[in-house]
């Protein structure tokens, strides 16, 4: 079973949020598993109306316990909400709100701790790629966003470069393909243990090119940003298969 995780970023009120459950829901009934929902967190009591084995994602959580940090929203909070997984390291989140690599090492840190799925985003700017250095940029995002977890039963990361995401100018499915093996075999070097890791590939990903990236052995799902607010194209990359 391959993944198809939708971030609707900072788009879906409450209200839109319903109606378009009331849509995609019963499209891809015998198909939730392994879809999850990554909506704002002001929208995310919306899905205790409505039933089905898809997944619900946070965008961003703070990665304290509890306190005073006015503003920021934590895991447990999220949990009361059935929140399973959570986006972390999200390039929009490192360039526009500054999350340095130390920041993303805690959230993936306590997102761990508190059972919840850490979904950790990764991918080169186009400068790196043109400077032939996006494997060791990628490597380096890994490195240090895992640097303070001891031992790990399983990872989700996804592969976003910068320059795919909402620019109608995706990566070629062969090249995700090579980065998401070197994704794989960089986070294995860095334990000893066997580990369950699955890579997403994100970046103007269609209902229209789906299936070409589904097709390669090593693209596990698929994380969808502008494509996943139509539920109609949603629920036909949802169908898409290799
Ligand atoms: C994203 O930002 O996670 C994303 C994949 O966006 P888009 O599909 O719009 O490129």
């Amino acid at each position: 079973m391959k993944l198809k995780f939708a971030n609707f970023k900072m788009n879906m009120t409450p209200s839109e949020l319903r109606e378009y459950l009331k849509v995609i829901l019963p499209e891809i009934k015998g198909l939730e598993k392994g879809v999850a929902f990554f909506a704002p967190c002001a929208s995310l009591f919306v899905f205790k109306d409505f039933e089905g084995e898809f997944a619900i994602g946070a965008q961003n959580f703070y990665f304290e316990k509890k306190g005073a940090y006015t503003g920021e929203v934590s895991l447990r909070m999220l949990k009361e909400l059935n929140v399973s997984l959570a986006l972390v390291g999200h390039s929009e989140r490192r360039q526009i709100f500054g999350e340095s690599n130390e920041v993303i090492a805690k959230k993936v840190k306590s997102a761990i701790e508190e059972s919840i799925q850490p979904v950790l985003c990764v991918g080169e700017s186009l400068e790196e790629r043109q400077a032939g250095v996006a494997f060791e940029v990628v490597k380096s995002q890994l490195r240090l966003a895992l640097g303070d977890i001891q031992s790990l039963e399983r990872l989700i990361v996804a592969y976003e470069p910068i320059w795919a995401i909402g620019s109608a100018n995706p990566a070629k499915p062969e090249d995700a393909q090579q980065m998401h093996q070197i994704i794989k075999d960089s986070v294995k070097a860095l334990y000893s243990q066997d580990i369950d890791i699955k890579v997403l590939y994100g970046g103007s990903v269609s209902a229209e090119n789906a299936e070409e990236f589904l097709k390669m052995p090593d693209v596990d799902g698929l994380l969808v940003g502008g494509a996943s607010l139509d539920p109609v194209k949603f629920a036909k990359i949802v169908k898409a298969e290799p």
